[in-house]
């Protein structure tokens, strides 16, 4: 029996799933990442009509497309509704003109200052909302290189179908990331600090889901960006700011502040379903992994360096895996074998046809670190805007990498608030930005986490420890 919307693995031998069994898998079985079998398109008019729509009847216009009617639209528009009522911004999604044609799409008012609040406070909601249908329970797992285990934290505590652990990497997230994923007190959220980078917490994360003892035993689930509802929820804003300036009869070119590819892809996706945007520029910090693959055609990972960036400081872009399946025609076999390659050798070349495809689809470029504090800078003293060096990466590598011509509209994405970050903004501009009034108390309230070596078995010991999921599995 086919199902209505099915997904498929990137890799090619997991079995086809529906909605709800990918919006609850994460990984799928074989490694690979689940993709919708087809990409839905919009017409002209359907595209046009996102202008001016709240963001969260826009959200549910775009997710509807991909759920094959699994979540019933009431239920849809309710749970979108309450996820954006968490933002500190009637727009959710505001724009802001900084420049003649250059505008900041600012997706930073949700509740821990990020971009990754948009998909995830929607995410938490569509889980629970599916584990309740089923009555089941899950142990969501997850690495952090600062902002989605904040993000993931906020959004699951208190659920009570879901216990989550989430991995960062120690001493390597600002004061105000650590807090957020260490100060809430509900029993079903823990941050475990890992002797690592956020490459071996991805890592971890991944082993435990290639261990299917394990993960059937607690139910793992994931909400790392190679959740594909994560990206879903992350296409909506691509639309709502490009209707908003013009589109579909006016292209709008987008610059993205890249780590794991997966915001970059969501833009990819809007392009797929018939958003005209002229250039998607893949902005990087000094790890400059996916410029160098723009412009070479080989995918080499090098260590990773630390910068005023951190949730930009990677080497291994998961959802990259995602635009290759794409880019090779869908070429499971390809995916395979350069995956292969790269956890063998730590590198792979992406072959003619694929480097041509990457070429077309993406500008790319790697922005330093003096660079950032240079635009932060330049940026405050022209139009009186201040950014966080995120966005700054953002900023700088539209202006060196954009080939869109006269009258494209640019958009940066701005993924942090400034004041995530205070240590390198004071740094940059003598400024310390304050938190927004109601995370008042989140720098003196107390914090509760573990630490564990960079070790598979010992994390495993933890989350079977706190997994309710396992205890009642065999009841
Ligand atoms: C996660 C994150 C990014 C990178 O997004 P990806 O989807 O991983 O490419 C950029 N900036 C900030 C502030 C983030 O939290």
């Amino acid at each position: 029996m086919s199902k209505p919307f099915a997904y498929i693995s990137t890799r090619g031998t997991a079995p086809n799933l529906g909605f709800e069994d990918v919006l609850l898998a994460g990984l799928a079985r074989d490694g690979g990442l689940y993709v919708p079998e087809v990409w839905p398109r919009l017409t002209e008019d359907e595209i046009a009509a996102f202008a001016g729509l709240p963001f969260a009847d826009a959200a549910v216009s775009v997710i509807g497309r991909f759920t094959g009617g699994s979540i019933a639209r009431k239920d849809l528009t309710r749970m979108a509704h309450e996820a954006y009522a968490t933002f500190g911004h009637a727009a959710v999604t505001p724009l802001v003109q900084v420049g003649p044609d250059t505008f900041v799409l600012e997706l930073f008012h949700g509740p821990t200052l990020a971009f990754k609040d948009v998909a995830m406070q929607l995410l938490a909601r569509l889980m629970d909302h599916v584990l309740e249908k089923r009555n089941e329970r899950v142990t969501i797992v997850g690495a952090t290189s600062g902002d989605t285990g904040g993000a993931a934290i906020e959004a699951f505590r208190g659920s009570k179908r879901a216990d989550v652990v989430i991995l960062f990497p120690d001493g390597r997230v600002s004061d105000v990331q650590r807090r957020m994923m260490t100060t809430p007190t509900e029993a079903n959220v823990h941050a475990v600090a890992i002797d690592g980078t956020f490459d071996d917490c991805q890592a971890l994360v991944k082993a435990m889901f290639n261990d299917h003892g394990f993960r059937d035993r607690v139910h793992l689930a994931g909400v790392n960006s190679i959740n594909w509802a994560r990206i879903v929820a992350q296409v909506t804003y691509y639309f709502a700011a490009a209707t908003a300036l013009g589109a579909p009869y006016r292209k709008v070119a987008f610059s993205v502040p890249t780590g794991n590819f997966g915001d970059i892809f969501a833009g990819y996706v809007a392009r797929r379903m018939g958003l005209p945007i002229a250039d998607l520029t893949i902005a990087s910090n000094a790890n400059d992994i996916l410029p160098r693959t723009v412009a070479t055609g080989v995918y080499e990972m090098r260590e990773v360096v630390e910068t005023t960036s951190p949730s930009m400081d990677i080497q291994i872009s998961s959802n990259f895996e995602r635009y290759l399946f794409e880019a090779s025609s869908r070429d499971d076999a390809y995916v395979r074998g350069v995956m292969g390659s790269l956890s063998q050798s730590r590198r792979f070349e992406v072959g003619p046809a694929v480097a041509e495809h990457l070429r077309r689809d993406f500008s790319a470029a790697a922005v330093s670190e003096q660079r950032v504090a240079e635009t932060i800078r330049m940026v405050k003293a022209q139009s009186a805007y201040l950014m966080d060096p995120h966005t700054a990466c953002g900023y700088a590598a539209a202006a060196e990498a954009r080939r869109d011509g006269h009258g494209v509209p640019r958009v940066i994405l701005s993924t942090a608030h400034p004041a995530k970050f205070p240590d390198a903004m004071e740094e940059t501009t003598g400024e310390r930005p304050s938190l927004p009034a109601r995370l008042a108390s989140l720098m003196t309230d107390a914090e509760r986490f573990e630490r564990l070596p960079n070790d598979l078995a010992a994390v495993q010991k933890f989350v079977e420890s706190r997994a309710r999921a396992s205890s009642e599995a065999s009841a």
